[in-house]
């Protein structure tokens, strides 16, 4: 039973680099909190912290109500996973599971319980007396997570352990982990560079960028409310379409300008839209814009397909319109023309039979829409939650 406080950490590199800079975060006893963000963010400094394998520059780090600042890793009863599984090469599965259990001495039977359970989650019957070079990297990464559980710790940091699995097993495994964990009750953190890892496991995630928490919150708040553009195109995928446009008042009536054409603002502009015109980004996620004849009764914005993806279950069309598309740094980017000219991304019906240069119309829920500050990048406006 632990939670875990970052309170003002800070971790300078002795080269100068700012890994981590003033980063506050609470994580709840029992929760599976996932810390997500570009490669180079400082994900795994903010890992490695916790388990006191760096020093802190300032800051205090808590687990359990307990100030672990001066505790070496060993005496703060944390168990960290990391990419490649460092296995013991010359042990097999099950020595490499009671290997620790052996060294603090625990009594025969109690290790073979604790064994036996890891086993049976982990489904590791199988593979317990190969070595790890006959395994593959998935139930390689399976006897490492059964290692650093079986003693049971008071926090578990997982650090990106699904890089090296091919697709279906990465989603085998972060389902078993986030059985795992909440079967075992411990307070877990858990760091990826992939956002639908993190969508799909978390039950909080926290958005990182050069060093920072930009938003702590749920997913489905994360993904509905960003709180700026760089959370907005960071998570979802394909990512939130993100374009230059406009807010207009006529006649006591509010627009949203996007390609050139006005749509009507459904509701009232209140919070920091009260009252505000000029120039705004436009976020719209691709399941909001679809083909006109799908979704009658609403705006409808006038295009060309210039890209068509069949994915099976849905359609991805990519449709230029008359605006600039607006591009965020560290993320996996907002797609331009030539000129900076924006495309929409939309979702159509995975049976719509449209084709490249075909002219298509657009439905754009504009109920759906975020607005974000363009100087700032912060959010002006989200949709309810
Ligand atoms: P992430 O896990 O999010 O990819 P890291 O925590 O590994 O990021 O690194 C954060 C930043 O700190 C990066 O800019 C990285 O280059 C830098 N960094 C990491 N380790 C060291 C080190 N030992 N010395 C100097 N800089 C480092
Ligand atoms: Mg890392």
């Amino acid at each position: 039973m632990a939670d875990v406080l970052l309170d003002d950490v800070s971790r300078v590199y002795p080269d100068g680099s700012a890994a981590v800079s003033h980063l506050s975060l609470h994580v709840r006893n029992a929760e599976l909190m996932v810390i997500v963000g570009p490669s180079g963010c400082g994900k795994s400094t903010v890992l490695r912290l916790i388990a006191g394998l760096e020093p802190l520059k300032s800051g205090t780090i808590s687990i359990g109500g307990r100030v672990v600042n001066n505790l070496t890793p060993g005496d703060r009863n944390v168990a960290m996973v990391f990419e490649a599984a460092a296995l013991y090469p010359h042990l097999t599965a099950a020595q490499n599971l009671r290997f620790g259990l052996a060294l603090r001495k625990l009594p025969a039977e109690e290790i073979r319980q604790r064994v036996e359970a890891e086993t049976r989650v982990l489904r590791l019957g199988r593979f317990l007396d190969r070595k790890p070079k006959t395994l593959s990297a998935g139930q390689r990464q399976r006897v490492a997570v059964g290692r650093a559980t079986v003693r049971v710790p008071d926090v578990f940091l997982l650090d990106e352990p699904l890089t090296h699995m091919d697709a279906g097993e990465r989603i085998r495994l972060r389902t078993e982990l986030a059985h795992l964990q909440q079967g075992l009750g411990v307070t877990a953190i858990y760091v990826t560079h992939d956002q639908s890892q993190a969508m799909a496991i978390g039950d909080r995630v926290a958005v990182m960028r050069g060093g920072r928490i930009e938003q702590l919150d749920e997913p489905r708040t994360l993904y509905r409310r960003p709180a700026n553009t760089f959370v907005a195109s960071f998570m979802g995928e394909p990512a939130m379409n993100l374009v230059a446009g406009y807010i207009e008042q006529d006649a006591g009536r509010t627009f949203v300008v996007l390609g050139g054409q006005r749509l009507p603002f459904p509701g009232t502009p209140s919070g920091l839209l009260r009252g505000r015109t000029g120039p705004v980004t436009i976020g719209i996620r691709p399941e909001h814009v679809t083909d006109a004849g799908s979704e009658p009764g609403l705006p409808v914005l006038f295009s060309s397909a210039f890209r068509v993806e069949r994915l099976g279950y849905e359609l991805l069309v990519a449709c230029p319109i008359n605006a600039t598309a607006v591009t965020v740094s560290d993320t996996p980017g907002i797609e331009r023309l030539p000129g900076g000219q924006a495309h929409l991304i939309a979702r159509f019906p995975r049976t719509h039979p449209v084709r490249r240069g075909d002219r298509v119309e657009l439905a754009v829920d504009v109920s759906e829409l975020s607005l974000f500050d363009p100087d700032t990048g912060q959010a002006l406006w989200n949709p309810a939650a």
